[in-house]
């Protein structure tokens, strides 16, 4: 017999992770581009998050048109947007010590906030506490060496506040991964006893408000759409949003099973999502 069937949710707005979730690599994941394409005919917004703060949204948009998906920049968020965005709206006074890549300093600067500069002819092996820098934001860094983490050390102790893009431990790479965001967290957390204040990322729900905001929509009219767990799908419950993960990533059926409260849906493809709601 065939029980009550749930009503389906009214959505009006769909948020989408990027890797795993619309496309692996440089290969659209199969039934992606058509799902989105579908809901986008049904009258429905669309918008991608992702957490890594090394490429401006222009790039993300330009690689989702190019498979298939036409997008503006407009409805991409990244982890250093998200970030500027926040820190420009609460926080526009404060001096911030960077530890990222030339894209994140370039989006902090986009929005107003002042990036102290590098002092290049610094001895590394210095104890000098840096006294123009009111904040440390920690971002994956591929260029990371002894002197950042010496700055932000001091900066830290010196009573910095101390932000991060993102919590990531490792990235994902073909043939496995390497160290993220996460890992110079960890490093500066381990060395300062002191815990990072803020996460602009996933699973932080800042990136949700900001999405929110940018559909003009509330929760209950939201989807987040992932193949993360702890991240993705966990960030849209607290957020209030409908949940589905899709089963092409990072998470099994297993693993889905055994998520408390449990997800509103679990769906092989981005194809059948179109069917899911009202
Ligand atoms: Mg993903």
């Amino acid at each position: 017999m065939i029980g009550p069937r749930k009503p389906k949710p009214h959505i009006d707005g769909f948020v989408f992770d990027l890797d795993g979730t619309v496309y692996l690599g440089d290969h659209a994941l199969p039934g992606s581009v058509a799902g989105i394409t579908q809901l986008r005919e049904m009258g429905k917004q669309t918008l991608f998050v992702s957490n890594k703060p090394l490429e401006p949204r222009e790039v993300y948009a330009a690689k989702l048109t190019r498979l298939g998906i036409p997008t503006d920049p407009e409805q991409v968020i990244t982890s250093a947007h998200v970030l500027g965005r926040y820190l420009a709206r609460t926080e526009p006074h404060l001096r911030l010590y960077v530890v990222g890549e030339a894209n994140l300093i370039a989006e902090l600067r986009r929005h107003g906030l002042t990036v102290v500069e590098e002092l290049e002819d610094q001895d590394p092996k210095q104890v000098i506490i840096p006294h123009d820098i009111d904040a440390v934001v920690v971002a994956f860094d591929r260029t990371l060496d002894y002197r950042k983490l010496n700055t932000a050390y001091q900066a830290l102790l010196g009573g910095a506040r101390f932000f991060a893009t993102n919590g990531d431990k490792m990235c994902p790479m073909p043939g496995g991964g390497i160290p993220d965001a996460g890992a110079t967290i960890a490093a500066l957390e381990h060395i300062t006893g002191r815990r990072v204040e803020l996460l602009a990322g996933k699973p932080s729900s800042l990136i949700l408000q900001e999405a929110m905001d940018l559909l003009r929509l509330t929760p209950d009219r939201c989807m987040m759409v992932g193949d993360r767990l702890e991240t993705d799908m966990r960030m849209g419950q607290q957020a209030g949003m409908i949940t589905a993960v899709v089963l092409t990533g990072a998470s099994g059926r297993e693993d889905v099973a055994r998520m408390t409260p449990p997800l509103d849906f679990v769906i092989e493809s981005l194809s059948e999502l179109p069917a899911l709601i009202a």
